[in-house]
């Protein structure tokens, strides 16, 4: 970076302090994410300055690479190494240092569960590669289409058992996005979420990863938070990604991502429609392809859950139809809280709001593909150990249940503490003691 007199954005970023960043309300992060101080070289800087201004620190990154090899999280002493990742495009950014998640402060935006807590295990490198210019996800379903050619009866391939997943399912590929950007996880230092958090989070994660060879950040549209300001802005975007993305080329049916929170499902003469958040125009599904989504993803469509605040998350693998129309030929929902914590069932959101309540930080394990996976339903990060919170008692779930106890014990055997909920009874207190 060439020096000059005038006020570069290291000197802004030198000045900002925590307690001077209430201006910065509005622009997206919590005023908790940016008290996160990371160090680049010789350099100690925010690290949102960092995620904000990425290009203008190009230099930098590149000289930390070249002389440390590594940038430095200033969460612990001593600081944690965090890998510098540079894309293809030349887009810098940090990541934590694989298998040290769970070391970082749980407030802090490099904190991870231990690998036993997440369903991200279960994938081989070749189905999520992590390298220096990025994360490569090799997705299950195909992102184009021959329309001269019939679709192969199932695109999914099963996987054999007891051996590593080799490709990323979208429940996969959305709880992957989740997690990475911290969404699974709440700290009481984090004031607020909302969906603008969550977009420029994911945004953010995005960036520099492919999908099936493709950018993912091409493939992906992620709803952008609804401000009249940006509203036009906004449109153009969703155009660009639907004619560049999803036009038809000659005899090949382009296929694209759309990830936000669904509003509404309404039906149709041929099937449903859902309306999403923030955004304008609608997706189309067959009934059977509804009816199924339903099925396979019912928390999401809990009114129960509506009723306390919560929300659903739908990541829609679609297509444009002959008339324009776009078309969802497949979809993943998630069931999260008003704070955008996954849960999976009307009785996890009352949780996850209570403990919300009573501040207490705390994580929500994903399963990824794997549905016969067994977490904790939640772990609380403000404990050492950490602790868990089961919630018992959903209908259908008693093997399920089952096999949960025989683990609580197991956790228990090691010191961890735990907190449960049968929901036939009321809710326990589940203040810090
Ligand atoms: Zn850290």
């Amino acid at each position: 970076m060439t020096p000059s007199r005038s006020v570069t954005p290291q000197d802004q970023a030198a000045r900002v302090r925590p307690a001077d960043t209430d201006h910065l309300k509005g622009s997206g992060i919590t005023r908790g994410d940016r008290d996160d101080r990371v160090r680049l070289a010789d350099r100690s800087l925010p690290l949102f300055v960092l995620r904000e201004h990425a290009t203008d620190y190009a230099a930098l990154f590149a000289r930390a690479r070249a002389e440390v090899g590594h940038g430095q999280c200033l969460c612990r002493t001593p600081a944690l190494r965090l890998v510098i990742r540079c894309s293809r495009a030349g887009r810098y950014h940090l990541a934590g240092w694989p298998g040290e998640g769970e070391l970082h402060d749980p407030s802090c935006s490099f904190h991870k569960l231990a690998s036993e807590l997440t369903g991200r295990g279960a994938y081989s490198t070749e189905a999520i590669h992590e390298s220096d210019d990025g994360v490569a996800i090799r997705f299950t379903a195909a992102l184009a289409r021959k329309l001269s050619a019939p679709e192969s009866a199932k695109a999914s391939i099963e996987q054999r058992e007891g051996r590593a997943r080799r490709t990323v399912g979208l429940l996969g590929l959305l709880h992957w996005l989740w997690e990475e950007s911290q969404l699974t996880a709440w700290h009481p230092r984090w004031r607020r979420r909302t969906w603008w958090v969550c977009h420029a989070r994911l945004s953010d994660q995005i960036a520099g990863c492919s999908i099936n060879h493709e950018k993912l950040a091409e493939a992906l549209y992620i709803v952008p938070p609804f401000r009249k300001e940006f509203a036009r802005r906004n449109t153009a975007a969703f155009e660009t990604f639907r004619v560049a993305r999803l036009k038809r080329r000659g005899d090949t049916q382009r296929r694209g991502l759309i990830l936000g929170e669904i509003k509404d499902v309404s039906p149709t003469r041929y099937g449903v429609r859902y309306t999403l958040t923030h955004h304008r125009g609608a997706l189309f599904a067959t009934a059977a392809l509804d009816a199924r989504l339903r099925r396979s993803y019912r928390p999401a469509f809990s009114e129960a859950a509506a009723e306390h605040g919560a929300r659903s998350i739908g990541l829609f693998l679609v297509e444009l139809s002959p008339k324009g129309n776009v078309r969802v030929t497949d979809m993943a929902a998630m069931l999260v809280s008003r704070l955008y914590i996954p849960a999976d069932s009307s009785h996890e959101v009352v949780m996850a709001n209570a403990l919300t309540d009573a501040g207490r930080a705390y994580v929500k394990p994903v399963r990824y593909d794997g549905s016969d996976l067994v977490f904790p339903d939640f772990v609380l990060t403000d404990t050492h150990p950490h602790s868990f919170v089961e919630v018992y008692g959903i209908h259908g779930r008693e093997s399920y249940d089952q096999r949960k106890r025989v683990k609580q014990a197991h956790y228990q055997g090691q010191g961890a503490g735990l907190i449960e909920w049968d929901v036939a009874d009321s809710i326990p207190d589940v203040r810090y003691r």
